[in-house]
């Protein structure tokens, strides 16, 4: 393990990725990235300066022109080599991610596999980008409607998916025939580093990606959104940050995608099947150490089986192992850093203030590293805080209900919007959440929804646009319909 670590951090570029060129930051700048299960640094890399962000972004308009009029099938084909050389490289990725990040390495596998779904899938959508011809109504013209790639996209990801949340952006944007800047959160660059000196390797074209890693995003990004050359951005991270982004977006009427917060409820009901709820609810709230935006947040339990399921989930969680992502059995690694830490302990303790139990866990775990034990919470008060914001980790909060109407209304009552799932046995209960839940996404007797043939987004304050499915890839494609006369 010792040998494969530092292999695998050897040959990781430390540079930023311009014009097809590894290149040191200006003024020498490096930033040091770490292991949150030691607190040690891992890597120091290349530390963008505003001058170098502007430098990747005149590498993408430079390339634009050349790899919006190569044809798809190329375009697919260059995808399909790096989903087959990801693929064959899948153990040195997942041991990265979880250097740079913590999670399980058994789940940082299934991260890989993911990620490297979503340059297959958009392999295959590059060539079906489709336009139509018709007369029009009054048969005096013909209707001609044709998609063309949008143009440079600035892509900026979040840190608790480092693969797949580049790839989900990347892969579109390039099967769409747009090229881009990528900007990895300062926490875990190194892992969109290596996929960008892998795609290198199969043949990428100078120019067509640029990575920037910083440290000062908001510097770096705001420059670079504001310039007139750049057509679209793709965030993926925190509801805030977003909301400032759209801003800045704003003044140039600049195309958007924003995959932001997430609050999801996870109701059951009284006729679910408890073992696949119970089944379901240890991936919906542990996966990824409870660090995932489709991470379920309140458990809405009817009171009929509350205390049942709450035992249930409680002797699962108990017998989780706490401990680095990389040791064999291990479920749960550490939060990505002590402000995660912080907050997860807050919102416990004033849950626990308001009158919540603690059946398991509630306490940080001492260092080295930043752990916090699962944890689950029983007969969570409304208007505790945990049920308003996303608590990032592995913390399971239950709150009881009676009837269906409540749930409804508990399930609907958050700014978000993101992912739902229910539990119950009755198809046309399940039919009636279809309709009744605010939701972009929802999982009906099942924990984990994400699938890159599926469109991946959310409703309300969750986001706007789709990532995946058909829906994906219209996101880096504008509409331009022509009128010809009647032949
Ligand atoms: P974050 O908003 O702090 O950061 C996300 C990215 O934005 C990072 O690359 C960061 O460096 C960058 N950033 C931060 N401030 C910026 C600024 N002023 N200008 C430009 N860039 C800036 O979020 P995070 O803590 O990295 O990620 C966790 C959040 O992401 C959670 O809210 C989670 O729900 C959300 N998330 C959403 C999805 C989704 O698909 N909806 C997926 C994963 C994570």
């Amino acid at each position: 393990m010792t040998e494969n670590r530092s292999a695998v951090l050897e040959s990781v570029p430390e540079g930023l990725f311009i014009g097809g060129a590894w290149r040191r930051a200006q003024e020498g700048r490096t930033l040091s990235v770490n292991d949150p299960a030691t607190g040690q640094e891992i890597k120091r890399i290349a530390d963008a300066t505003p001058a170098d962000g502007m430098a990747a972004l005149d590498a993408a308009v430079a390339a634009g022109p050349e790899w919006a009029a190569t044809p798809a099938r190329q375009r697919g084909e260059l995808l399909r080599r790096a989903f087959d050389l990801l693929t064959e490289r899948s153990e040195e990725f997942a041991l990265l991610m979880t250097l740079e990040m913590g999670k399980p390495l058994a789940e940082a596998r299934g991260e890989v596999t993911y990620g490297a779904e979503f340059l297959r899938w958009f392999s295959e959508e590059a060539p079906r980008i489709q336009g139509r011809y018709g007369p029009n109504p009054e048969g005096s013209g013909r209707i001609v409607v044709s998609q063309h790639p949008v143009g440079p996209c600035f892509l900026i990801t979040p840190w608790n998916f480092p693969l797949a949340m580049a790839t989900r952006k990347i892969a579109p944007a390039l099967a769409a025939g747009c090229t881009a800047v990528i900007k990895p959160a300062a926490l875990t660059p190194l892992t969109t580093l290596a996929f960008v000196a892998l795609l290198e390797e199969v043949g990428l074209p100078a120019g067509v990606v640029n990575v920037v890693t910083t440290s000062t995003s908001g510097e770096v990004s705001e420059p670079i959104i504001r310039d007139p050359r750049l057509r679209k951005l793709s965030f993926t991270g925190s509801t805030p940050v977003g909301r400032s982004l759209l801003e800045q977006a704003a003044q140039g009427v600049l195309r958007t995608s924003m995959e932001l917060g997430g609050n999801a409820p996870f109701v059951v009901f009284e006729d679910a099947d408890l073992d696949t709820a119970v089944e379901a609810a240890m991936l919906a709230k542990f996966r990824n150490i409870g660090q995932a935006c489709t991470a379920a947040n309140r458990f809405i339990v009817h009171t009929a089986v509350a205390e049942e399921f709450t035992r249930r989930v409680t002797e699962r969680v108990q017998a989780m192992r706490i401990g680095p992502g990389t040791q064999e059995g291990v479920a749960i690694g550490p939060l990505i850093d002590d402000r995660a830490v912080a907050k997860a302990e807050a919102l416990v303790q004033d849950a626990v203030a308001r009158g919540a139990h603690l059946t398991t866990g509630g306490h940080p775990v001492p260092g080295p590293g930043t752990f916090y034990e699962p944890t689950v919470l029983s007969g969570v008060a409304h208007g505790s805080d945990i049920l308003r914001e996303e608590v990032f980790g592995p913390v399971l909060a239950v709150v009881p209900f009676e009837g269906e109407e409540e749930a409804v209304r508990l399930a609907n009552d958050t700014e978000y919007g993101l992912v739902s799932y229910v539990f119950t046995q009755d198809l046309a209960r399940g039919q009636r959440m279809i309709e009744r839940l605010e939701t972009g996404m929802l999982g009906l007797n099942v924990g984990v929804v994400s699938n890159a043939a599926a469109p991946f987004g959310g409703w309300k304050s969750s986001g706007l646009g789709r990532e995946g499915g058909a829906e994906g890839i219209a996101e880096y494609l504008q509409t331009k319909y022509t009128l010809t006369p009647d032949p």
